[in-house]
């Protein structure tokens, strides 16, 4: 079984949560593996553990190519890409948890099942809550699974489907499935997309010549220059085929809507549109929303780079303190597949961020940065700008205290690990032992999405559940494993 090479996360990167997936397709579009591949590079932020492209040729049938590491570094290769003919393809890239921890090629998306009227892949960005239950009734019932990724279950159940033609096998398939998950699929002639009635993880739909494209994010449209088109909507499922152009059908009951507020704060590239909105644009705005709630008089406002700047940008605009980049991020210190040594690995921030001195030195500094994880990133910068000489450190943080752990596709630490779920925000400012920290405020995040009116606490408009403890789909199989959920009196 070919295994992972062996992988670090940098210190930095480890004190984010992160987004699982990404996923892309294509039809009706000369080498549609090309610009799945293309697709596949603008959603790298999304996952960067492996990456995966199945394809359909009329002449040569399926075929796939799954490969640990960055896209770049795989699907441009000839020798690869040649494998990967026809009109019609799908790709993932991902980071998971979900699967097993100890990485390995089994486990990598789109997955492919053989049926009698033909072959289907699929690719799934999000999380299956009651994957374990459906896991353990497949199994009892007979389904060998070839990978302990959640998102195989979907395959077996379409295996186990009565119905005729492939998506009414998926609808069916996804009728049994809880949690979060946006769907791309294929069959021979077909390309399909879902997403779960609370639209909790994005899809959107694109224009390519005379080919549809699907995408987690408009930013990756951009890149294979596609026209964007609409979202698929929450709980909507489209078939598109060369014949028939999109067909949309709603195989779910109605819902509202729980997309993933976090998606603005930090998981799509600014340069992605959301619901109609700029995502640049939500989180000048959350900046913007933070100087309003959390004013300090100070010198400058620095962005924690790259993910605090439009926030800090909005901090800036709003209070009249200057804007300046008092921290500088090496692009080129990124994840690493080479062990480092034990030196180089205390040396933790520093290889990823550096303190620009000659601004910093003898000024009151605010620091802006999109949330608070576990903490260990936050202390650590606080210390460099103070050995730099800064006069004072206040941090503004673009979300509100993350106490709540995710269960819908996205990489948390254990409850216990988070820093707000065991400490007030003033016990927390004590800890980082920074001059003052402020977190925006949830309805001031609403606020900053588009919710004039802040957040309906009687019917939440987003998915917050890592901030509020609310769960839009209790997370059953966590729950099964002891998860506490949050009580009354919390
Ligand atoms: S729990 Fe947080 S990160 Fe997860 S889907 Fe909800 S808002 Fe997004």
């Amino acid at each position: 079984m070919e295994e992972a090479p062996r992988f670090y996360a940098h210190p930095f990167d480890d004190d984010k949560l992160k987004e699982e997936c990404g996923i892309f397709g294509v039809i009706g579009v000369t080498d549609a593996s090309n610009f799945v591949a293309l697709g596949l590079h603008a959603l790298q932020h999304r996952g960067q553990e492996a990456g995966g492209i199945v394809c359909h040729d009329p002449e040569l049938g399926f075929n796939s190519a799954r490969r640990f590491g960055y896209v770049r570094d795989n699907f441009t290769s000839a020798d690869i890409m040649e494998t990967l003919p026809g009109p019609l393809a799908i790709g993932h890239v991902r980071y998971s948890t979900a699967g097993s921890k100890a990485a390995v090629i089994r486990d990598v998306q789109p997955f492919f099942g053989e049926f009698s009227m033909g072959g289907a892949a699929i690719a799934h960005n999000g999380n299956i809550t009651n994957a374990l239950a459906l896991r353990k009734e497949l199994i009892e019932r007979g389904s060998i699974f070839q990978s302990s990724s959640d998102s195989e279950c979907i395959i077996h159940l379409m295996a186990r489907s009565l119905q005729k033609d492939i998506p009414d096998r998926m609808e069916d398939a996804l009728r049994r499935v809880e949690g979060a998950f946006s769907v791309v699929a294929m069959t021979r002639t077909k390309l399909i997309g879902v997403r779960d009635p609370l639209g909790v993880r994005p899809l959107v739909i694109g224009k390519v010549a005379d080919g549809w494209v699907l995408s987690s994010e408009t930013c990756a449209l951009d890149i294979i220059g596609a026209e964007f088109v609409r979202e698929v909507e929450p709980g909507e499922m489209v078939v598109i085929s060369a014949a028939k152009g999109v067909e949309s059908r709603r195989p779910f009951r109605p819902q509202p809507s729980k997309f993933c507020i976090f998606e603005h704060v930090y998981f799509s590239r600014p340069d992605s549109i959301i619901g109609g909105q700029s995502v640049y644009e939500t989180r000048r705005r959350i900046g913007v929303e933070l100087a309003r709630e959390a004013p300090v008089d100070a010198d400058l406002v620095c962005p924690v780079p790259d993910s605090g700047t439009p926030a800090a940008i909005g901090y800036s605009q709003e209070s009249g303190i200057p804007y300046a980049m008092g921290i500088i991020r090496n692009q080129y210190m990124g994840r690493t597949f080479i062990e480092p040594t034990e030196q180089i690995r205390n040396m933790g921030v520093r290889l990823k961020l550096n303190v620009n001195r000659a601004l910093i030195k003898g000024k009151r500094v605010i620091l802006v940065d999109d949330s608070v994880v576990r903490g260990t990133t936050s202390r650590k910068i606080k210390e460099m700008i103070l050995d730099a000489g800064a006069a004072e450190v206040h941090f503004r943080i673009a979300s509100p205290p993350t106490a709540w752990p995710c269960f819908y596709g996205v990489d948390t630490p254990q409850r216990e690990k988070l820093l707000a779920a065991t400490m007030s925000e003033d016990e927390m400012r004590e800890h980082l032992n920074v001059d003052s920290l402020r977190f925006i405020s949830l309805d001031g995040l609403y606020r900053a999405a588009g919710e004039p009116e802040g957040r309906n606490n009687a019917c939440p408009q987003y998915c917050d559940a890592c901030f509020s403890g609310e769960y839009p789909v209790e997370p059953s199989d966590m729950v099964a494993k002891g998860f506490q959920l949050k009580t009354a009196a919390e």
